[in-house]
């Protein structure tokens, strides 16, 4: 027997997926010359407010400001009466975190009234902060009454995006203020608990103030967090990350699904600080074992609520979701690989809008990948979450997601679009959308109008008032071969899958910019071998029937819309797909139908797929669940049936992950 050391194990797999997943073809670091600066990122994103959305994606964002998002501190105690706020209801994560998602959204979506509303909340803020720089709910006597310092970080975080859209300048003080009011503490109170396992969070605003000041104890401020931050680095190279959590046992801080989607970024963030090379290979490393020991089929890895092993009746907790697209736009500006685009288009088109009733005003906890009904359930098998952990609801299980939910759909629509370092433009991910910027002093403007993902092409017009020359970047994703540009009507033009294609030229008035991006039907093989259909970015499930019931009426803030809700399915689930195994994507036939007015909703789907398949009568609920993806291919003496997919983003329950139907000789 040969026995191979983990690490090197670890090591060895990871790089070499590197190779394959992660493409050549992307702008080289700037290497500047001494660790008292930072070094550049691949692409800046631009300042908040210069990115719009249009078409399905303007609507995508109406719905949420509609929504919770728009309304919960009119009515929700821990953020309406927080201690940030002058209450006496939670004065930790929950208030900066509703904050952090909706100064995204309302200058995103120029939304008059909800900037006035955050306006307010900030301004109350600032207003209340001591003289020593902490913020109000600090305690006085902080050695005696610890304060988990993760929230400030996060305060922080929330008000930079603040002050980049309004430009404040009191706003950019107080954060100085609180900075150094950090840097002075933390060696009598040092990071301990959420704060020493999300450190890096600090330096977002570390490095937004450094930018604009050049002050050089903010470096040190960053080095002093890395210092008492958990080293995830080491971390990676251990057994424990590829083990799923046992039920009902070990709940690590370290495993916890949150802090791993968080995490992610980490040493992208790490390496502008130190300059040290190793860490900009990390975060490919922690997202290719994460995928191998945890992965699914929405590009999530499970946690309820910690990681939880690639079986799809695990769950994905809500808050994850948002944290990993954030990661993923921050590794996207600071490392400029397009890999981290495509899985950014993946969560973002599936994982996200799965798991919120199609009005934004419910949302679950924890989603599933087979996830067939969603009700109050002791039994589930969850790792560690509660019984209410997948219903549509205004808290299931815990608040966190309530809270900050809201950052998912702006910060995506805020980082579609990045400058390059040399005055051009690189599009990152794909949705539509409008941005402008200055080109060597030229008024610029890109508008994507497409309804990409549902489509293959996409039209983009770039306008400039006078002649100016610049690149413009395209993100051609990984799956899409055969993909072409067509610029001004001149002859289309071939594009590499997984690279950055660049048109660097002088770009005059109004230029139109054909894309096509061919979408090809593919069948990935996952857990206990059962398939799941994709297509572009998108993963496909069966369309089941819902029925909706009401729960928790009697429970307090449950007045609709804000209501908790149980669904049952009203059709049959269990089926097996029949596949012809030399080809098995040619037996599945796509048809577009129109992007519905709430775009990621049964009934909205914007395209559909239909697949034989029959029912596995052995095939059960279990536990109240979905039971276990029966292994291999599987019997079937059922007839075969005609099924309907659509996209994962419009279900609300599903099966994604499907036993293979036995060709019968
Ligand atoms: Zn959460």
């Amino acid at each position: 027997m040969i026995t191979i050391d983990r690490r090197s194990f670890l090591a060895r797999t990871a790089a070499g997926t590197l190779a394959t997943s992660f493409a050549a073809n992307f702008p080289e670091p700037q290497r500047p010359q001494s660790r008292d600066t930072l070094l550049e990122p691949a692409f800046r994103p631009l300042p908040l407010g210069s990115i719009r959305p249009l078409r399905w994606l303007e609507r995508q964002l109406r719905i949420q400001a509609d929504g919770l998002s728009g309304h919960l501190d009119e009515f929700w105690p821990d953020v309406a009466e927080s201690k940030w706020f002058g209450g006496t209801a939670e004065g930790w994560e929950r208030a900066p975190y509703w904050l952090d998602g909706v100064v995204a959204l309302a200058w995103t979506l120029n939304d008059k009234r909800l900037q006035e509303k955050v306006a307010r909340h900030v301004e109350y803020i600032i207003s209340h902060q001591r003289p020593d720089g902490w913020f109000g709910p600090y305690p006085v006597d902080a050695v005696k009454m610890h304060y988990d310092l993760w929230a400030v970080l996060l305060a922080n975080k929330m008000l930079v995006q603040y002050h980049e859209a309004t430009g404040d300048e009191r706003v950019l003080r107080a954060v100085e203020a609180s900075l150094r009011a950090m840097y002075n503490g933390l060696d009598r109170t040092p990071l301990f608990e959420w704060g020493q396992y999300r450190w890096f969070e600090g330096l977002v605003s570390v490095f937004y103030l450094y930018e604009k000041t050049r002050e050089p104890w903010l470096l040190e401020l960053g080095r002093k967090l890395r210092a008492q931050g958990f080293d995830y680095r080491e971390f990676y190279k251990h057994e424990d990350i590829t083990v799923p959590t046992p039920r009902r046992g070990l709940w690590k801080l370290q495993k916890h699904v949150v802090n791993a989607g968080m995490s992610v970024k980490a040493y992208a963030l790490a390496w502008r600080l130190d300059h040290d090379e190793a860490d900009r290979r990390v975060p490919a490393e922690m997202i290719d074992t994460l995928d191998r020991y945890h992965g699914q089929a929405t590009g999530m890895f499970t946690g309820d609520e910690c990681l939880a092993g690639k079986n799809p009746i695990q769950g994905t907790e809500l808050c994850s979701v948002v944290e990993f697209l954030f990661s993923l736009e921050t590794l996207c500006s600071v490392l400029g690989n397009p890999a981290f685009g495509d899985r950014l288009e993946r969560v973002a088109f599936n994982a996200l809008p799965a798991t919120f009733t199609s009005d934004m005003w419910a949302h679950q906890y924890d989603q599933q990948v087979n996830q067939v009904q969603c009700t109050i359930n002791p039994d589930a098998m969850w790792t560690d979450n509660g019984p209410e952990s997948n219903l549509f609801g205004l808290e299931p299980n815990y608040g966190c997601c309530t809270s900050n939910m809201h950052q998912g759909w702006p910060k995506f629509a805020a980082h579609l679009w990045m400058r390059t370092p040399d005055e051009g433009i690189a599009a990152v991910a794909y949705a539509p959308s409008t941005a402008g910027f200055q080109a060597h002093g030229t008024q610029v403007t890109v508008a994507l109008e497409t309804d990409y993902p549902f489509r293959e092409t996409l039209k983009l017009t770039v306008k400039s008032a006078k002649p100016a020359r610049f690149p413009l970047m395209l993100r051609v994703p990984a799956w899409a071969d055969g993909a072409t540009v067509r610029v001004a009507g001149a002859a289309a033009e071939g594009m590499k899958p997984g690279a950055f294609h660049r048109l660097d030229r002088e770009w005059n008035g109004a230029v139109e910019v054909g894309i096509r991006f061919p979408m090809k039907a593919k069948i990935s093989v996952r857990y206990n071998e059962a398939v799941t259909v994709e297509r572009g970015p998108l993963a496909y499930s069966l369309k089941l029937g819902e029925n909706w019931t009401r729960v928790n009426a009697d429970k307090p803030h449950r007045e609709l819309p804000h209501g908790d809700f149980e669904v049952r399915p009203s059709t049959p689930w269990n089926y097996g797909l029949a596949l012809d195994h030399r080809n098995p994507a040619a037996g599945i036939r796509f048809e577009e139908r129109p992007v519905g007015e709430k775009p990621f909703s049964p009934e909205g789907a914007g395209m559909t797929a239909t697949v034989r398949g029959a029912k596995l009568p052995g095939w059960k609920l279990v536990h109240g669940w979905a039971g276990e993806v029966p292994p291999g291919p599987q019997e079937s003496s059922e007839p075969l049936e005609e099924l309907t997919l659509i996209p994962y983003g419009c279900t609300r329950i599903r099966v994604t992950e499907f036993p293979r139907l036995k060709t019968k000789t």
